[in-house]
């Protein structure tokens, strides 16, 4: 059996996997499954996925709340400012702390809201916050008294109420912050001097059901946002797994599946890119077009498996005489191999040509039946386009190649011959390294 290897992979789609990061998570992506599977009212994240829920959603969050904090500051200070105008000196003394207190409360919130925070300091630090906000707001209406005692604690209802409804916080923040807000109302409702028990008990259960219905639908609005995060990590794996199959695909596409080094269709694309830089700023280029000697002799007498295997070890002593980032070794026909040697001179090139012959005959590899050995051998010609010289095509310099290695199957195989294009005598063309 013949082993395949190495895959050619696109940087391109190296650096998507690192973005994707967790979204191609297998335990991940089967707990999203499973969730979206169900109803979206049964969504419930577990704690990875809860984690990574907050994290995308905080800056908005974040947003929400640092904006609702200004707005209750200013609504604070213009009302501190309108109370000083319309209220006579005695009320607003009585007044002017627990108003005073406000706009700092929710300043100082704004901040601590400004970066993500330990979840546990962000929560606590909001519920008393908002809690301090309420608690300041119920004080003015209960310190003003008279008419002013039941409009504040309705005022600070509808600030509850907005926080509840805006704040896409975890629902146990939500829910303390609504039995904060309610509690407060029962307590400063309850002791209203100006109000019947009858008619405190029913506004108290009116704003309840208020509040009850608000952290329903807050709880809603959560699992929707839930649900369309789920539904995001869902296409962020779709589109991973996309991405990787896209990858193999174009692996194989590029690959010669029995050796694994680039096919013909790679090397040609490999050309034109090598091509181009080069007109850009020309540099030296060398080529190596090698052909196994008598190979089909070796496929008659030992048969097609044993030159399958044979194919491979030269396609692999090939690679391992070349630069891995830099060189490109291709399967150019049956047993023909083209390396492309960007930015080496010609003795560089011959001395990787010669090391590559010397490495495949003396793995002796059996080729019984050969005219040049019992054992495998290698023909090598080399074309290089100097820094100096004229601007070669790439079809001009495999032309020269192949040339090159005509000569050296002439002159008795198993040799490297180098093209010399400012020559004309045939002795002179062929430079033979001969064994
Ligand atoms: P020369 O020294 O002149 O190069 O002789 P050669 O026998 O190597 O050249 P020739 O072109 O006559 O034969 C090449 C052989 O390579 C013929 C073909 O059966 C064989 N071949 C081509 N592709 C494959 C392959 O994938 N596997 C195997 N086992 N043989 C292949
Ligand atoms: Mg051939
Ligand atoms: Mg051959």
């Amino acid at each position: 059996m013949v082993k395949r290897k190495k895959v050619i992979f696109s940087p391109a789609i190296a650096a998507d996997r690192a973005y994707l990061g967790v979204h191609n998570d297998p335990v991940v992506s089967a707990e999203v499954e499973r969730l979206l599977s169900h109803r979206t009212r049964d969504i419930r994240l577990n704690d990875e996925l809860n984690r990574l829920f907050r994290e995308r959603i905080w800056p908005q969050t974040a947003k929400i709340i640092r904006a609702w904090m200004i707005w209750v500051a200013i609504l604070g200070v213009l009302t501190l400012a309108l109370n000083m105008l319309l209220l006579p000196l005695d009320i607003l003394k009585s007044i002017i702390l627990p108003s005073a207190v406000l706009p700092p409360i929710a300043l100082a919130l704004a901040l601590v809201w400004r970066r993500p925070r330990a979840p546990w300091l962000q929560g606590s630090l909001l519920i008393a916050g908002v809690f301090g906000i309420l608690l300041s707001i119920a004080l003015v209406g209960l310190n003003a008294g008279g008419e002013f005692y039941e409009r504040h604690l309705n005022i600070m209802l509808f600030v509850a109420i907005t926080a509840i409804i805006i704040f896409g916080i975890p629902l146990a923040w939500t829910v303390t912050i609504a039995a904060l807000a309610l509690s407060l109302y029962y307590v400063f409702q309850l002791t209203n001097p100006s109000l019947e028990l009858g008619s405190a008990l029913a506004s108290t259960l009116f704003f309840t059901a208020g509040v009850f219905a608000t952290v329903a639908a807050r709880r809603n609005m959560t699992l929707l946002a839930q649900k369309s995060f789920l539904l995001e990590l869902r296409d962020r794996h779709r589109v991973f797994e996309l991405g990787e199959v896209n990858d193999r695909l174009e692996s194989l596409a590029r690959t010669d599946p029995l050796t694994g080094v680039a096919n013909r269709r790679w090397m040609e694309e490999m050309l034109v890119r090598l091509w181009d830089k080069e007109k850009k700023s020309p540099g030296q280029v060398a080529m190596l077009m090698c052909d196994i000697d008598e190979f089909k002799k070796l496929n008659d007498h030992l048969g097609h498996a044993e030159g399958d295997r044979c194919l491979v070890q030269v396609a692999n002593i090939i690679e391992k005489h070349v630069r891995r980032n830099l060189d490109v070794v291709a399967r150019y026909g049956g047993e023909e191999f083209l390396v492309i040697l960007p930015q080496l001179s010609e003795a560089e090139a011959l001395l990787v040509a010669e090391r590559v012959r010397e490495s495949v005959e003396a793995a002796s590899m059996p080729n019984p039946t050969s005219s040049v050995s019992r054992y495998v051998t290698l023909s090598i010609g080399i074309a290089v386009q100097g820094a100096g010289s004229e601007n070669l095509s790439s079809e001009q310099l495999q032309q020269h190649a192949d040339a090159a290695l005509y000569r050296a199957k002439q002159s008795g195989r198993n040799r490297v011959v180098i093209h010399r294009p400012q020559t004309s005598s045939l002795d002179d063309l062929a430079e033979e390294n001969a064994v």
